[in-house]
C-alpha cells in the first residue's frame, strides 16, 4: 500500500486546496475528467471511506456541499457524479480515500443515461435489456 509518505494527496500544495477544514480538504483533480473535477479527501491517510470516524465523515459531506455550492456559482453544471472507487478491485489507484466530485453538463457526452453504470459497459444500459 502507498504510504503517507510517497502519497499525491499527503503533498498537497497549499494553494491547490479550494476548501479545508481541520479534518477534510478538497483540491481539482490533477488530470479531470470534466470541467472542474474535483476530490474531497480526509486530512488522514486512510484508504477506505469505511476507516472514518464520525467526525470526519460529517466534515467529508460537508465539504462535498460547500465544494457543490462553489462548482454551481463558478461552472453552473447541469448535474453531477459523485463517486468512490473503494479498494483494488473497484478501481482504486491512490489509496488515500477521496470523494470524486465530477460536474457534468448537458450534451457533454452523446447519452449519460446509465452514469456510474458504464464501470461495466456491457450492463450498464438495462433499458434495452430484454432478457428479464
Ligand atoms: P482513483 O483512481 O484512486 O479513484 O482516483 C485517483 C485520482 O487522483 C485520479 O482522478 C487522478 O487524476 C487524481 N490524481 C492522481 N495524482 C494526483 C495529483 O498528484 N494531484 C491531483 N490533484 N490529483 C491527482
Ligand atoms: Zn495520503
Amino acid at each position: 500500500m502507498i504510504s503517507a509518505l510517497n502519497c499525491p494527496f499527503c503533498h498537497i500544495d497549499d494553494q491547490q486546496i479550494i476548501f479545508q477544514d481541520e479534518l477534510v480538504m478538497s483540491f481539482r483533480d490533477g488530470f479531470p475528467i470534466s470541467r472542474g473535477h474535483s476530490l474531497i479527501i480526509p486530512k488522514r491517510h486512510i484508504p477506505s471511506f469505511f476507516e472514518l470516524t464520525e467526525q470526519e465523515h460529517k466534515s467529508l459531506l460537508y465539504a462535498l456541499r460547500i465544494i457543490k455550492n462553489d462548482l454551481d456559482k463558478e461552472l453552473t453544471p447541469n448535474g453531477y457524479n459523485i463517486g468512490i472507487n473503494d479498494g483494488l478491485a473497484a478501481g482504486q489507484t491512490v489509496m488515500h480515500l477521496h470523494i470524486h466530485m465530477i460536474p457534468r453538463y448537458t450534451g457533454d457526452c452523446t447519452d449519460p443515461r446509465g452514469g456510474v453504470r458504464w464501470i461495466f459497459p456491457e450492463k450498464a444500459a438495462y433499458w434495452l435489456d430484454n432478457s428479464t
